[in-house]
């Protein structure tokens, strides 16, 4: 498609993407692409330039889509893509006033997460990363029956925040660990939790109940801040809390205080603020914090697919058309 002066339609990628999403935006043959060309973020000055003039925008979750980059994109910017499900790095209100169209990456990534905040529970329940320390520093000198000892699930109650497309696939996925009850909480109850058994309760209820809490909401205003000292003060001294939503849900001053002053047993991170976490952070020297660089979705075939389908909302974005996955507002 070109444009009324019979150019090539512009648009502007702030990063590296899979090659399934290049190859769909090549063969379209009808958008001229510039992109940042690395993998490391693109700088704010870069991003206000790269995007000027631009009919579409493909960007990530660590690119603050705001009013500046909307001005300095100007009228012609008809869509934005974003490769991720969250979009909280999006200025929505603006967006939506300026008549954009924005297309994100829900269901995809999905089973991929899920899997990933179970393996982040066990590592952190079981005390993974401090076995394999031990391992490999000497630390290991014999079977003893008190060692490394971590709690498990068989039997235990476990809470999930948010029962949305992960937080249900993660409740699937822990289920048949022989889980006990699933509390879950959020703004209204699913008719599809009776799958796993799910019981919608008040949010405290669900923190002083739970033997595992594993937050999987959407970022808002009101879920920002939601771990605080309140709320870690309420848990079990045995509870096990694993965030595999955004990082600024959990106050991570109160999660620190939570964790070495053994309020509760241990906490699994997928995201934190800021990313990535200075190494001198204080969460770095618990033991009994694990902390991964937010590789959520990050499977191959994953990453691959949610390529391609950023690269087809674009499209769909410059073409005027449907997009496979348009966010509705
Ligand atoms: P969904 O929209 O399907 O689910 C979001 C859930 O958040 C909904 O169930 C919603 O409940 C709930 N929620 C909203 N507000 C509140 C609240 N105040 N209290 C409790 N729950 C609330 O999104 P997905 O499951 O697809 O993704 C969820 C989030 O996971 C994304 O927004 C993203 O931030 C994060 N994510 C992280 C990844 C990683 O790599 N770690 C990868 C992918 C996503 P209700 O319907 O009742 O409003």
């Amino acid at each position: 498609m070109q444009t009324a002066a019979g150019k090539l339609m512009k648009v502007f990628l702030t990063r590296r993407i899979p090659p399934e999403g290049m190859k769909i935006l090549s063969a379209a043959g009808i958008c001229e692409v510039s992109q940042w060309d690395s993998d490391e973020p693109v700088q704010r000055a870069d991003l206000l330039k790269g995007v000027q003039g631009a009919h579409g925008l493909l960007c990530l979750l660590s690119d603050k889509i705001d009013a500046e980059v909307l001005d300095a994109a100007g009228p012609n910017l008809k869509v934005i893509s974003t490769l991720s499900v969250g979009y909280d790095h999006l200025a929505i209100d603006e967006i939506k006033k300026r008549g954009i169209r924005v297309g994100y990456t829900p269901d995809v990534l999905t089973d991929a997460t899920a899997e990933l905040t179970v393996a982040l529970l066990l590592a952190a329940a079981r005390r993974l990363p401090e076995g394999v320390e031990e391992v490999k520093n000497g630390g290991w000198s014999s079977w003893k029956p008190l060692w490394l000892c971590g709690y498990g699930l068989s039997g235990s109650t476990v809470g999930v925040i948010g029962l949305g497309r992960i937080g249900m696939a993660i409740a699937q996925r822990l289920m048949p660990f022989g889980v006990k009850r699933l509390l879950y909480s959020g703004r209204t109850a699913k008719d599809y939790a009776a799958e796993v058994n799910g019981e919608y309760v008040p949010l405290d209820t669900l923190v002083s109940e739970s033997d595992f809490i594993v937050v999987s909401c959407s970022l808002t205003p009101e879920t920002q801040g939601m771990c605080d000292k309140a709320f870690f003060s309420k848990m079990k001294n045995t509870g096990v809390f694993v965030n595999s939503s955004r990082g600024i849900v959990v106050n991570q001053e109160d999660l620190y205080a939570a964790l070495s002053s053994g309020q509760i047993a241990a906490a699994g991170l997928d995201v934190t603020t800021p990313e990535p976490l200075p190494t001198n952070h204080p969460l770095l020297t618990l033991k009994n914090c694990v902390v991964l660089p937010h590789i959520g979705s990050a499977t191959y075939s994953t990453r691959g697919i949610m390529g391609a389908l950023s690269a087809q909302n674009l499209l769909g974005g410059l073409q005027g058309t449907d997009m496979p996955s348009e966010l509705t507002f």
